[in-house]
């Protein structure tokens, strides 16, 4: 399956790999849960062993001082980041203690929003990075909450994570959420609500795919994690978001085959490669038939292609697979990679962009694909 090889691509390329656990994973409402850090540390320990060098972003600060210190006035800043110097220890002595199972040390990084903003002590924080992989140490990172004041609070270790995965050069990251990925919709409300494994395009709207607060979708934060995931791929960085509660799961996110979690391209993987990758590498696993206008646009001006180029579907593909494209006559003059699956694209074929949201219930992005993930097999009009 196409996916499976663009996964396994971009895997084997992954030396360097940022980990994000979230509150949802690794906090219940009477503090963290020990049993899944310890099975998180095994896990990671068992990249180290595959060669990769492995960074861990955790929170869980704030929710277990919470716990612990059932007095605490919880509403003002001052509460929470008490809270944090309280809980920043209860999180390390789990991490600390899972990982030492294993033989693996930790090491600790507060970061500021200074601190990655500043040049000097940026550079002085990847070194000190590299220095900590390169002896095998598994470097833990939150934010220090106990003095990053409110106005310059990264505030959510999403963004703590894209930027720690570019501090650090990572190939990956993974974000491990408690739910499955990113999803075309509420499974509570909608039964064909499917899991998005591949999101080809960061630059993607994904509008009603994600709930823009809280809300059940992404337990509230997955509004957050995209953003995050655009921001990591935007500057290269290939992120999986999967359910860090499945037993196993990183094992799964590096085995291609096995389709765990949403996986967000990179943006700027050398185009000639990745276009070389789209026309050779992939077998296409279905058709679009386009209109004159819409074949024109994608072989002479450079243009994406929308919903309303499309006459015909054939196949059955998903969402990320790549597809032929053919001209009226029905000749395959390009490749490219879909936003939208077969029966997705059978419901909005010639059909304006500003529909799609009505007719699907949700929108990926406005092109079915987007320039950057179309190939032109023959320039011939
Ligand atoms: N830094 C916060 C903590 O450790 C977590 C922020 C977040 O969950 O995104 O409690």
């Amino acid at each position: 399956m196409a996916q499976a090889r663009l996964k396994e691509a971009l895997l084997a390329n992954a030396r360097r790999v940022v980990v994000k656990v979230g509150s949802a994973v690794l906090t219940r409402e009477h503090g963290l849960r020990a049993e899944v850090m310890a099975r998180l540390a095994a896990e990671v320990d068992a990249l180290f062993r595959t060669g990769r060098q492995v960074v861990l972003v955790t929170s869980g600060a704030i929710a277990a001082g919470k716990a612990r210190l059932a007095g605490l006035a919880h509403s003002s800043m001052a509460a929470r980041q008490a809270a944090a110097a309280v809980g920043q220890i209860e999180v390390m002595a789990l991490w600390s203690r899972g990982f030492r199972a294993r033989g693996r040390p930790v090491g600790q990084l507060l970061l500021t929003h200074q601190d990655l903003a500043d040049r000097r002590r940026r550079r002085n924080a990847a070194k000190t990075l590299d220095a900590l992989l390169e002896a095998g140490v598994v470097p833990v990172i939150n934010e220090n909450d106990t003095v990053a004041v409110e106005e310059i609070r990264m505030g959510d270790n999403d963004v703590l994570s894209s930027l720690v995965a570019s501090l650090v050069q990572a190939q990956l990251l993974v974000i491990l959420t408690d739910v499955a990925g990113v999803l075309t919709g509420d499974p509570r409300r909608r039964s064909d609500a499917r899991l998005v494994a591949l999101v080809p395009d960061p630059q993607a709207e994904m509008r009603g795919l994600v709930a823009q607060k809280a809300g059940p979708l992404g337990s509230g934060g997955m509004a957050s994690k995209l953003k995050a995931a655009r921001q990591a791929a935007k500057a290269g960085i290939a992120v999986i978001i999967a359910c860090g509660l499945e037993p196993g799961v990183l094992g799964r996110v590096f085995d291609p085959a096995a389709e765990t979690g949403t996986l967000v391209l990179p943006a700027n993987r050398r185009l000639a490669s990745r276009k070389q990758w789209i026309a050779f590498a992939l077998r296409p696993a279905g058709a679009l038939e386009l209109d004159r206008g819409a074949a024109d646009a994608l072989r002479a001006k450079g243009r994406s292609l929308l919903a309303s180029g499309i006459r015909e579907v054939r196949g059955d593909f998903g969402c990320g697979d790549c597809v032929s494209l053919l001209d009226p006559l029905g000749v395959e003059f390009g490749r490219g990679l879909v936003n939208y699956s077969a029966r997705e694209l059978d419901r909005v074929k010639g059909r304006q962009s500003a529909e799609i949201a009505r007719l699907l219930g949700y929108k990926v992005a406005d092109e079915i694909v987007h320039r950057d993930n179309f190939v032109l097999l023959s320039g011939e009009p």
